[in-house]
């Protein structure tokens, strides 16, 4: 595979496979400073789309469709890690792609990815790997209950897990996975006392610098609330720092790494989840940071220096699920959301709205935690026309 090799100048051009709302954001963030972008999505007015210089209408997994985006750019990326690894492949033998496809494979298997956090010394919940019944009676002995199974592939928003409280719920848990999905893993549930994550930036020299980690509040597991800075301490925000360098430095991760973890009553770290790419929790640093995400992303794609973010007042996002748009006919009320001070609305332009999708996001800027969580969520309260 190509490593990158000089800058690319304004005008070049970033190919990105998804186009959702994370290849949406990122395009603006690269228009912004003058680079192009072409998307590869099947939808021809998906969310990125819309906003992108160009369009690659065809499937993620057609190698012939990733081939001609690699053709068409200087450097690629991709949005979310459901992307078929062997067509990512294709375009990286013909364009430098980041993060790597080998970082993309270890995300994309939940078992590659906890094996790949143990060989970095980094803490995971207990787990093991199933692909019977009797591998999941076997792990449910040695890690006793509560437990949670989970698909080791195609999982998100907590699609494909199911929490086992008792010996009798192992084999309906079993049924109700196992039989789509040959290989599972079932982890020890942790009782955590908050859910946080950091996004860590690496560039192509080796570089780093982490995001301000966000306090995680999840509802039907989808994310809803994150809360910037989190209420813990300086030092496990630290720490939870110093653990997102150090798996992008242990993936050797060329792009943004997203580390989910759990924050245990003892205050000790265990990582989650890894996302290769933007997340959901990062897009508060679009108005609470002096450097957002995306043209975190947009900057070490095409070789620039990349900041070192800083959070400028707490900031508080709220999701805007397709729930809102159901409950209201289509028609939220952002006159009155926006009433509110210290709001920004992000919209996503997806043209369906469907309980749960997410659709956009309200980031509100204050003084204090606590002001940003009361107008965050007085706010979306608000376009639901309820105060
Ligand atoms: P995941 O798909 O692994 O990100 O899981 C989605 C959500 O399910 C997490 O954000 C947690 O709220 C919850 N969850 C997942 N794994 C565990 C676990 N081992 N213990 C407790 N909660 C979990």
């Amino acid at each position: 595979m190509m490593e990158p090799e000089s800058l690319l100048k304004p005008g070049s051009t970033i190919g990105i496979i998804g186009g959702g709302q994370l290849g949406r954001m990122l395009a603006i963030a690269a228009r912004q400073m003058d680079y192009k972008t072409i998307v590869l999505d099947p939808d021809p007015n998906c969310p990125t789309g819309q906003v992108a210089d160009g369009q690659i209408v065809d499937a993620y997994s057609n190698r012939d469709a990733s081939r001609e985006l690699a053709r068409s750019t200087d450097v690629v990326t991709y949005e979310f890690e459901n992307v078929d690894a062997d067509s990512v492949s294709a375009a990286a033998e013909l364009t430098p792609v980041h993060p790597s496809v080998s970082v993309l494979r270890t995300s994309q298997h939940r078992w590659h990815e906890k094996d790949a956090l143990l060989k970095a010394g980094i803490s995971v919940a207990p787990f093991r790997q199933v692909e019977s019944l009797v591998d999941l009676q076997n792990a449910a002995v040695d890690l006793g209950y509560p437990l949670v199974l989970k698909t080791a592939t195609q999982g998100y928003d907590g699609k494909g897990q199911a929490i086992i409280t008792r010996a009798e719920d192992v084999e309906s848990a079993y049924d109700l996975l196992g039989k789509r999905n040959k290989e599972l893993i079932v982890e020890q549930f942790v009782p955590f006392q908050m859910e946080i994550s950091t996004i860590c930036a690496r560039a192509a020299d080796g570089k780093t610098a982490t995001f301000p980690p966000s306090e995680n509040i999840h509802r039907n597991h989808i994310l809803d609330i994150s809360i910037v800075p989190p209420r813990i301490s300086e030092s496990v925000i630290e720490n939870a720092r110093l653990l997102a360098i150090d798996v992008a430095d242990q993936l050797n991760v060329v792009g943004l790494i997203s580390v989910e973890m759990f924050v245990t009553k003892e205050n000790e770290l265990l990582v989650n989840e890894l996302a290769p790419r933007p997340h959901n929790s990062g897009h508060y640093t679009m108005d609470g940071c002096d450097t957002s995400q995306f043209e975190q992303l947009v900057r070490v794609l095409v070789g620039l220096p990349i900041a070192e973010p800083k959070l400028h007042s707490p900031t508080v996002m709220v999701n805007l699920l397709g729930d809102l748009w159901e409950d209201t006919d289509g028609d939220p009320d952002w006159a009155r959301a926006l009433e509110m001070p210290g709001v920004s609305l992000h919209l996503y332009g997806k043209a369906e709205a469907r309980v749960g999708r997410k659709m956009g996001h309200i980031n509100v800027v204050a003084d204090t935690v606590e002001d940003a969580l009361y107008i965050a969520t007085e706010a979306r309260n608000r376009a639901w026309r309820r105060s």
